[in-house]
């Protein structure tokens, strides 16, 4: 099964019996289908084809990419594909867009599309497919930086994320070091494209375009106004002392903000997050390693290249680079 599917799976199986209680028969294939089609793709091939990155969303928190469906698509796939007249594809259009949004929400991981290489050949065409209205600028910042949209952020790859980041300033225990300094305190672990099911990651899963004023963000303090910002896409893991569990990581995110002035925009230098995580699973919180499905000493470490003192490690399988790496 390809991973895809396999992320899918769920969110098919809902599809099929939410339809059965309305007396249709919903083959998986066909809900596969759908689900593609809910989010512009053509086909469940293409989906697969591209290895378009789905993941399965935190059901109370939208952060980051919020998925924008395609109704239009969807709907003349469901009449199509199940024959059937326009009202009721209408009618399932409809509620296929409440189940992926509310009941099982899925979204495409933005970010990976963006940083990853892997995407250099298919980038524009999955972004493109993302962004259902070409005439809009994309509420999305990673599709608008791709589409030349917004400015050219600083870095494009998670190594490049991470050396800009060693030189930024973040607060440890009242004093201020740089994030390279707090790499060396203790072993520290990265993780690419974290779940959105980690509250503390947020900041580098942020993914936001432009959006129109609205009147009401008159009202909102300064600090948590919209604004277009957009995450590096990896957190840093460093184990930490907690009162009130055994374990406790600090997690560190970065996130860059666009600054926005008359005459021009230009990225900001990335912004460092550091916030504690009690490791602990109770009702609706689970642990690191339940989320990750392994231990957290499984995630590639971070360590310092004895020749060249630069950061050494893995991120999302690709070496970061360091005098052994470059030719
Ligand atoms: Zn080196």
């Amino acid at each position: 099964m390809s991973a895809a599917k396999e992320i899918l799976k769920p969110a098919s199986k809902l599809l099929i019996t939410e339809f059965s209680k309305r007396g249709i028969t919903l083959k998986p294939t066909i809900s596969y289908q759908l689900i593609s089609a809910a989010f512009g793709f053509w086909s469940h091939e293409s989906t697969v084809d591209y290895t378009v990155p789905f993941e399965v969303l935190n059901d109370r928190h939208y952060f980051g990419a919020k998925p924008k469906f395609h109704h239009s698509l969807l709907c003349e796939r469901v009449e199509r594909l199940l024959n059937l007249d326009h009202q009721r594809s209408k009618d399932l259009t409809l509620l296929i867009v409440d189940l992926l949004t509310h009941h099982h929400p899925i979204r495409v991981q933005t970010l990976k599309v963006l940083y990853e290489p892997v995407y250099d050949a298919t980038r524009e065409m999955i972004f493109r497919v993302l962004q259902s209205k070409s005439s809009e600028p994309s509420h999305l910042a990673s599709v608008a930086i791709a589409l030349n949209q917004l400015p050219a952020l600083p870095a494009n790859t998670i190594d490049g994320h991470l050396r800009l980041m060693c030189s930024a300033p973040m607060i440890v225990d009242k004093e201020r070091k740089t994030v390279g300094e707090f790499i060396d305190q203790a072993p520290t672990w990265i993780w690419c494209y974290p779940s959105p099911f980690v509250k503390e990651a947020f900041p580098s899963l942020a993914d936001q375009g432009f959006r129109k004023p609205r009147i009401e963000d008159e009202w909102m303090v300064p600090a948590v106004k919209p604004r277009t910002e957009i995450g590096i896409g990896f957190v840093l893991l460093q184990q930490c002392a907690s009162e009130f569990a055994d374990v406790a990581y600090s997690v560190i995110s970065g996130h860059y903000e666009l600054e926005t002035t008359v005459s021009s925009s230009k990225w900001s230098a990335i912004k460092v997050v550091k916030i504690p995580r009690d490791d602990v699973t109770y009702h609706g919180h689970k642990a690191l390693p339940e989320i990750l499905g392994h231990p957290v000493d499984e995630l590639p470490l971070l360590s310092r290249c004895s020749t060249c003192g630069e950061l050494k490690g893995v991120a999302e399988g690709t070496p970061i680079s360091c005098c052994s790496s470059k030719k």
